[in-house]
């Protein structure tokens, strides 16, 4: 499945209203996040392009069929998009690993997959949004309808381009809305694919639209802009905050958002297969380098078995082999820029000197590739004043803790500003729910980490971690406003 990068053609312009185009109000450099190369010079949407754009959008959500198309007609277009996608697993995975920090063999196997059963599962849900009739007197008819908002924009992060885009546009497209999306400066490279797909898949002109740029600029055109009608946003808690309040400021567009996380890992005694555990704990701190939202970055383990643990999943950190994404061999992806390997080198040595002891990892691998490949990383002695106890790492690194008892356990899981996804591992069932009910955290995986390829499953999280939710029945209700009825009879 190894590849060479430099075979791989992609495009970098914007799609709107059915075609691709490449105004600019400036550029900025696309940095290859596996060999550090200045690739290209991506253009940053402008201003008046933004404006064209959302009014492209509206107009096609006004005037086009896909609001008013029957409901299981907008399901056979996404379809067919998911079904297209999934055919261009050979090409897609290959663009997606080369512009981003995925690997190929996951990629393959799983990114482009994913894509296209996130866009499945919401083809589903078109023509099974349901309003209701509501209690009221014998002569009235008192009913809700639900209706998609308009024009959705939808921002994205970098480290699953591609998936991301399906969370974000297949509800809101199954919905009725026309989308825009804003993907990440880091990640620029696939998304056109998907639109390539798209104009084959069926769509009409103008309901899915892509503007490239970086977040401060283009996306901030866009947050602004008084005719987008939604945001849904993915990415860090502080850019989520600044979109919140920007969009407060332009309009009250409803905004959801998710975001950052800090998510506990916590281990009793009473675990029967601790290799089962372990490998559990390793996807959460190794899949894509650590750098996901939900990575179960604190191991608070019973003081029994912690030794044990740790010194297994060092074993296995161990045996990770950093490299080139499109290199089937690799196993450690790299860090995606040299600004978020210079955090998470500030974040650790800023913690070392508060007296945080790190028992392996630390630095950083030495390749000839060019890229930033962390270590994987364990630290002990943390406490909460540390910044690695307070803020997300998004690298392979895991804090370790402690405790004697179960109370002890439940005072240490909650995470005093973020609340994403918290894992509990136990055989006690009995335990594992009443845990469940207490941890403060949006998502609580039980023997499990990581966001299952069911997507009935609602992905969003508490406090600074976000608000509201993708995915599942949740995630569709997003995208819809209800209208309430009344009619005197
Ligand atoms: P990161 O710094 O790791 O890329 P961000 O949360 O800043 O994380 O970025 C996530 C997404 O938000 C990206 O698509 C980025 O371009 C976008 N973004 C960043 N700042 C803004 C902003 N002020 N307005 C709109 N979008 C933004």
């Amino acid at each position: 499945m190894s590849f060479d990068p430099n075979k791989i053609e992609y495009k970098k312009h914007h799609f709107v209203n059915g075609e691709f185009r490449s105004e600019h109000e400036s550029t900025y450099d696309y940095i290859r996040p596996s060999d550090q190369k200045n690739l290209d010079s991506i253009p940053n949407a402008s201003k008046d392009l933004v404006n064209e754009t959302v009014e492209k959008a509206q107009k096609a959500f006004e005037d086009s069929e896909w609001s008013s198309l029957k409901p299981r007609q907008r399901a056979k277009i996404l379809f067919k998009w998911a079904d297209l996608i999934e055919k261009d697993v050979d090409y897609l995975s290959k663009v997606e690993a080369m512009n981003s920090t995925r690997l190929i063999s996951e990629t393959s196997q799983g990114d482009v997959f994913g894509t296209a059963d996130t866009i499945r599962y919401f083809a589903e849900w078109a023509d099974k949004i349901e309003g209701q009739t509501t209690a009221s007197s014998p002569n009235v008819l008192s009913l809700t309808i639900k209706q998609p908002y308009g024009v959705v924009l939808g921002i994205t992060p970098w480290n699953f381009p591609i998936v991301q885009v399906a969370w974000k546009a297949a509800p809101a497209l199954a919905a009725g809305n026309a989308v825009i999306i804003k993907p990440s400066e880091y990640t620029p490279l696939s998304i056109f694919r998907l639109a390539e797909l798209s104009i084959k898949a069926g769509f009409p002109n103008g309901i899915f639209n892509y503007l490239l740029g970086e977040g401060s600029i283009t996306g901030n055109y866009l947050v602004q802009h008084p005719g987008i009608a939604k945001i849904a946003f993915t990415g860090s808690s502080a850019t989520g905050a600044k979109i919140m309040s920007e969009s407060a400021l332009s309009g009250l567009k409803p905004v959801h958002l998710e975001l950052g996380g800090k998510s506990p890992q916590i281990v009793f005694d009473d675990i029967t297969d601790i290799d089962d555990t372990v490998s559990k704990i390793a996807a959460g701190m190794y899949v894509n380098s650590g750098q996901v939202c939900t990575s179960g970055t604190r191991l608070i383990a019973h003081k029994k078995i912690v030794n044990e643990l740790t010194d297994k999943l060092i074993k296995i950190g161990n045996q990770k082999l950093p490299g080139l994404t499109w290199d089937n061999n690799t196993t450690l992806p790299p860090i995606v820029s040299k600004k978020q390997a210079e955090r998470i080198d500030s974040l650790i040595s800023k913690s070392v000197e508060m007296g945080a002891n790190v028992i392996s990892g630390g630095s950083w691998h030495d390749t000839n590739y060019g890229g930033f490949f962390y270590k994987p990383t364990f630290i002990e002695k943390v406490s909460t004043d540390m910044p690695v106890y307070k803020e997300e790492v998004f690298g392979p690194v895991i804090n370790i803790d402690t405790f004697s008892d179960y109370e002890e356990a439940v005072q240490m899981a909650d995470h005093p500003t973020y609340g994403l996804a918290a894992c509990v591992h136990t055989s006690n069932l009995n335990m594992a729910i009443n845990l469940s009910k207490k941890i403060d955290s949006g998502m609580i995986w039980v023997n499990h980490w990581g966001y299952p390829d069911e997507f009935s499953h609602p992905a969003g999280g508490f406090k600074r971690s976000g608000i509201g939710k993708d995915m599942g029945s949740s995630g569709i209700n997003e995208y819809y406003k209800e209208k309430a009825i009344w009619i005197p009879h």
